[in-house]
């Protein structure tokens, strides 16, 4: 879909309402309390979303209760137009952007940035990564006060990843995970979410990934780092961790774990989902008003 298309499908507040009633109650109204189907609307004021009282036991809703924009004082139409742009821009649409774009006030576009991310790191939660997969630790952040190392035992900040590949050796699904160590017990906590149990997994050895790997009867292959073969084996995590830290120095300047994790889910949401081109955007708003509300807190 092409941003005209787009502005033509959602012009105004009331068109955008309209599109998530019809997504909330595709067969008309249903009261979520009695299941009742008749409904009165009650038009607060003139900027807020009506809402619908059931006749039958007067529980009243809304088309945005328990979904992102439960609650939000932003129009609707902002709204859709913020995640139709987050949705197709290739290296993200940062709080800044967004602000710019959309005349919004800082804070607020941070906001509708911050919270469409959750909802993109909702939906990669939904999904494990199985089959044949290479698994590795990164290292994000250049500030490293010892002696300059790289990696495993600085203070930079680990982020596990891990790709599955096809029959191919294509990449298909990744997943980022920014951690606060790489002991046994973070990487078979992030592992038991992200990955599927068998499979073949493909690592350089670390313990984590060996005592994972047992527990999830997965045939482990170990290539060590400085092996010459190595940089064949982890193509695709390698080409995955650099172009996550492109993206993430390129847009992002935020630091805390939290936030870059979010920012890991954002990029990972894209990638797994490269090929949907233009419809995108589409899946990204389902994923918005699906989404549970997280409200922010300070
Ligand atoms: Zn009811």
């Amino acid at each position: 879909m092409t941003i005209l298309e787009w502005q033509d499908q959602f012009p105004t507040d009331e068109a955008c309402r309209e599109y998530l009633f019809k997504q909330r109650w595709p067969e008309g109204f249903l009261c979520p309390q009695c299941q009742g189907q008749k409904y009165w609307t009650i038009q607060r004021s003139e900027r807020t979303a009506p809402l619908y009282e059931c006749t039958q036991c007067h529980h009243q809703t809304s088309v945005t209760a328990g979904t992102l924009f439960h609650r939000t004082k932003v129009a609707l139409r902002v709204w859709f137009m913020a995640i139709f742009m987050v949705a197709v821009d290739k290296g993200g649409q940062s709080a800044l952007t967004l602000s710019r774009e959309l005349g919004l006030k800082y804070v607020t576009a941070w906001l509708l940035h911050h919270k469409i991310q959750q909802a993109m790191a909702d939906r990669n939660g939904l999904y494990k990564l199985g089959g044949l997969l290479e698994l590795d630790d990164a290292y994000f952040g250049g500030i490293s006060h010892g002696s300059g190392k790289r990696g495993r035992g600085t203070d930079q900040d680990p982020v596990i990843v891990g790709v599955s590949l096809d029959a191919q050796g294509h990449p298909q699904h990744a997943f980022f995970e920014a951690v606060s160590d790489v002991t046994n017990e973070t990487i078979a906590e992030v592992l038991d979410r992200r990955v599927e149990s068998l499979g073949v997994w493909r690592t350089d050895g670390w313990a984590g990934y060996a005592a994972a790997a047992k527990t999830h009867h997965a045939d482990h292959e170990i290539t060590l780092s400085d092996d010459p073969e190595a940089p064949v084996v982890f193509h695709w995590v390698n080409i995955l961790i650099s172009n996550a830290k492109t993206f993430i120095d390129g847009t992002y300047h935020g630091r805390g774990r939290a936030r870059r994790q979010l920012h890991l889910e954002e990029f990972a949401y894209r990638f797994n989902r490269r090929h949907f081109g233009t419809r995108l955007a589409d899946r990204l708003l389902v994923a918005c008003f699906t989404a549970s509300p997280h409200p922010y807190r300070t």
